[in-house]
C-alpha cells in the first residue's frame, strides 16, 4: 500500500502507539489502514455418488479443477457467501447445506470456510469464471488437475467421511515447507 484510501497522500508502515504491529498509517489525516485475512467461502455440492467441481476461466490456475469457492463479500452471511459463489461459478443451487471444513492458511492470509449441500436438480453449468463445470464420483476425481492443496484436502476428507457415513466438521492448518511441499495439521 502506498497512498491513503481516506485521503490520496502518502502512507508510512510503522507501529501506531499502542499496537505491536506495522500497520500502513497515513502522514496526513492519521488514518491507520488495518490488513487482515481474507475469507474464502464456498461448497461441496453432492449429488447421489458424484460431486460438483468447475475448471477454472480464471487465474491463478487456469484450465485446473476446483470446488466452488471465492472471497466472501461485505453484507452477506458466510453461507450466502458460500451459495452465491456456487451459483457464480456453477450456475448451481443448493439445499441442505451444512458446515463442513474451515482451513486456516497463514502463509497467504486466508481462511477457507467450506460447506456441504446437495445440488438441487443435479442442474449445472459454466458461470463466467468457469471453462467447464461437471459431476465427478471418487474414482473420476482429476486428482493430478487439482487447482489448490486446500481443495485436494477438502475432496480427500469428503471420500474419506462417505465411506464411513459420517461428516463431522473438520478444522486444519495448512502451511508451506521451506521445499515447497505443504503440512497439514488437524485440530
Ligand atoms: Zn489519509
Amino acid at each position: 500500500m502506498k497512498y491513503c484510501s481516506t485521503c490520496g497522500e502518502k502512507v508510512e508502515l510503522i507501529i501506531p502507539e499502542g499496537d505491536n504491529r506495522q500497520r500502513y498509517v497515513c502522514q496526513s489525516c492519521e488514518a491507520i489502514h488495518y490488513q487482515n485475512p481474507n475469507i474464502v467461502t464456498g461448497c461441496i455440492a453432492q449429488r447421489q455418488d458424484k460431486i460438483l467441481l468447475c475448471k477454472r476461466a480464471i487465474e491463478p490456475r487456469h484450465g485446473l479443477w476446483t470446488l466452488p469457492a471465492g472471497f466472501m463479500e461485505n453484507g452477506e452471511s458466510n453461507i450466502e457467501g458460500a451459495a452465491r459463489e456456487t451459483f457464480e461459478e456453477a450456475n448451481a443451487r443448493l439445499e441442505n447445506m451444512q458446515l463442513y471444513c474451515v482451513f486456516s492458511i497463514a502463509h497467504i492470509n486466508q481462511v477457507y470456510i467450506m460447506y456441504l449441500g446437495d445440488l438441487i436438480d443435479g442442474e449445472a453449468s459454466p458461470g463466467s469464471e468457469s471453462l467447464e463445470v461437471a459431476l465427478f464420483d471418487e474414482s473420476e476425481i482429476p486428482w493430478q488437475e487439482i487447482a489448490f492443496k486446500v481443495i485436494n484436502e477438502n475432496l480427500r476428507l469428503y471420500f474419506e467421511d462417505k465411506k464411513k457415513g459420517v461428516f463431522k466438521i473438520h478444522y486444519a492448518d495448512i502451511s508451506k515447507q521451506s521445499d515447497g511441499s505443504f503440512e497439514v495439521k488437524y485440530y
